[in-house]
């Protein structure tokens, strides 16, 4: 079933109209900053290649493609009305097959519009990690007890209409597509937002789409990974030479994205290494969580990334550090939590709330 609106469509039509004047005017130079806001607009990066700024209120992911001699590549599978959103503001572009649906990561938003783009002829394709988390957390699909999608679907019309569909498409590193004209990278560089992320890399655009290995803005969910090896990741993303990076949720920026995200889980360490190290107990460094906060909002460069779920992010680190958790903030978490969950089409009476709590 089609959901998406006639606002949607309407919206849809005057993007197509001005990417189709864009591509007219084949602009050979990318400019690394969009003009303006960008949601929902189809957005060109270069011959053939397009970022599209999905709307976090109806919890939809970002998505890119990448036009082909022969075929479509698209980047993230979006949630089932994600992607039939997209689905045709690419078709409206070009008569070339949608041939594969990359997932940077087993995420609702990111993955579970596999189905749909298996309908439309796709094949979903993903690091070997995506099938890891899902047979960890899609424990209905696999035979156990009902695990996140069932959760989702409680919540989301357009989850219960379709079925989880994992990646068929394996690549324990990484993953080529070139054709002599477009290259295409997909690489695993470590743990960062889960254990199974992997980035699409455009080395003649120097184009990088991140998934939610980095975003920009307050969108940082950390339940399923590891905020020390995130770092790592990041530093190890920016060694690749982006000067343009599509992140998973948010506007899409320069090289800088990466940099300020990294920086904000250094500073957040920083900042609760200092409540380790003074040996407060987990009651004070959850009382502290405000302050961390202040702290992290003074850096303009990394302010945005501490709007959102500051306690979750504080608990995350405390448990890396410690190995312990935080008392009695669980009902607080578990609410930043469901804030982000919702963008992630989560429920929290999934099992990612009794599985991490
Ligand atoms: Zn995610």
């Amino acid at each position: 079933m089609c959901r998406v609106s006639r606002r949607e469509l309407l919206l849809g039509g005057a993007a197509l109209l001005a990417a189709a004047a864009e591509s007219k005017s084949n602009a050979k130079t990318i400019s690394a900053k969009p003009k303006t806001v960008q949601i929902g607009k189809v957005d060109q990066l270069s011959d053939g290649v397009y970022f599209h700024q999905g709307n976090l209120e109806v919890g939809h992911c970002n998505n890119g493609w990448i036009i082909f001699e022969d075929y479509v590549l698209v980047i993230d599978a979006n949630f089932p009305s994600g992607a039939q959103e997209v689905i045709p503001k690419i078709k409206a572009l070009t008569d070339k097959p949608i041939r594969f649906a990359f997932d940077t990561h087993h995420h609702g938003d990111h993955a579970y519009g596999n189905q749909v783009w298996v309908e439309n002829g796709a094949v979903p394709v993903s690091h070997t990690g995506v099938i890891d988390e899902m047979k960890k957390y899609e424990t209905g699909y696999y035979g156990g007890a009902p695990g996140r999608w069932e959760a989702a679907a409680k919540e989301r019309p357009d989850v219960r209409g379709s079925k989880l569909k994992p990646p068929s498409v394996l690549f324990p590193r990484e993953m080529i597509f070139d054709d002599g004209k477009h290259r295409v990278e997909l690489i695993h560089l470590g743990v960062a937002h889960t254990h199974g992320d992997a980035l699409a890399w455009l080395p003649k655009e120097k184009i990088l789409f991140t998934g939610d290995a980095c975003v920009n803005g307050p969108y940082n969910y950390v339940g399923d990974g590891n905020i020390e090896k995130w770092i790592a990741t990041l530093e190890a993303a920016k060694k690749i030479g982006a000067k343009v990076v599509c992140p998973g949720h948010g506007a899409r920026g320069t090289e800088t994205v990466l940099n300020d995200q990294q920086k904000y889980f250094r500073s957040l360490r920083e900042e609760v290494a200092k409540l380790v190290k003074a040996k407060k107990s987990p009651e004070q460094v959850r009382d502290s969580v405000e302050q961390v906060k202040a702290a992290l909002k003074a850096d303009t460069s990394i302010a945005r990334y501490a709007e959102g779920s500051t306690l979750a992010h504080v608990e995350k680190v405390f448990e890396e550090m410690t190995g312990k958790k935080l008392p009695a903030a669980q009902k607080a978490s578990l609410e930043a939590r469901d804030l982000h969950a919702h963008a992630h089409g989560h429920s929290k009476s999934g099992n990612q709330a009794s599985g991490h709590a």
